[in-house]
């Protein structure tokens, strides 16, 4: 139990809620940010309280600089300085490139990139005065292969690798790791949207022969937040079942 405080960004469903629930049970306390879903956010912060844990559900959209500010102030207030931050939020906005909008295309860019600059520069302070943290950002192998219909959510998912390594780079001597985790295909809402046809012709293409599943991603986020990962810095684990071998 070592009651250091984690940001885990988009908590209140899907993968982001098992990393927060994960985080939780090795004795983190627990900042859960959602945008919309206020009910959700509070029964993850409900579940982990249940457990004996320490949570707080804190909304804020993570692609708009001054929401960030804010909620990174108001968990150090409240909770106390952050140590460990997740890049978790993310959405699609799916389409081949000929009928993708400008604003489809700035949206994912927002959500899944911009977020992570400002979610990672509000909390670098603390870390750094702290001489520890770890941040650790959810990418995705359509950032590492390309997906067709992605070209925003890939772009936006090969940007936040080349920021962790960079970032990593600035501030390893600080005792700061930076990270990717990139999920192949996981059972969440965003995977429901493409329909049971797709998903068993996708689960044909995997060694393991099935979709992940959240806490299989969040445990391994649970292992990089750790002081066992201490040596791991820049560094893009790919948990997706075998499906690109
Ligand atoms: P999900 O079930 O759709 O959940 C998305 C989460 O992000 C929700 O908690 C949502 O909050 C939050 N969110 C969305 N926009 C936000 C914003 N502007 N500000 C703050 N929070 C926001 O998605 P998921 O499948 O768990 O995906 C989580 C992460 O894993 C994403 O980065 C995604 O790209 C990545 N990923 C997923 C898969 C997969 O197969 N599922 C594969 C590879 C990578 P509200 O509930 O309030 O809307």
């Amino acid at each position: 139990m070592n009651g250091r405080v984690a940001l885990v960004t988009g908590a209140s469903r899907g993968i982001g809620r098992e990393i927060a629930l994960e985080l939780a049970s090795s004795g983190h306390i627990v900042a859960v940010n959602y945008s919309r879903s206020a009910d959700a956010a509070a029964a993850v912060v409900n579940e982990i309280e249940a457990a004996g844990g320490s949570a707080l559900a804190v909304q804020a959209d993570v692609g708009d600089a001054e929401a960030v500010d804010s909620m990174v102030s108001r968990i150090t207030e409240e909770l106390g300085p952050i140590a460990v931050l997740v890049n978790n939020a993310g959405i699609t906005r799916d389409g081949l490139l000929l009928r993708m909008s400008a604003e489809d295309f700035d949206a994912v860019i927002e959500t899944n990139l911009r977020s992570v600059f400002l979610c990672s520069k509000a909390v670098l302070r603390a870390m750094m005065r702290a001489k520890w943290g770890r941040i650790i950002t959810i990418g995705s192998v359509s950032g590492v292969y390309g997906n067709a219909g992605q070209a925003n959510y890939s772009a936006a998912k090969a940007g936040l690798m080349g920021f962790s390594r960079s970032l990593a780079k600035e501030i390893g001597s600080r005792g700061i790791t930076v990270n990717v985790v990139a999920p192949g295909f996981i059972v969440s809402d965003m995977t429901a949207e493409l329909g049971d046809d797709a998903m068993e012709s996708v689960a044909k293409q995997i060694s393991l022969g099935r979709l992940g599943r959240p806490e299989e991603v969040a445990s391994a986020v649970g292992y990089l937040a750790s002081d066992d990962a201490g040596y791991i810095t820049g560094h893009t684990l790919v948990i997706d079942g075998g499906m690109a071998l």
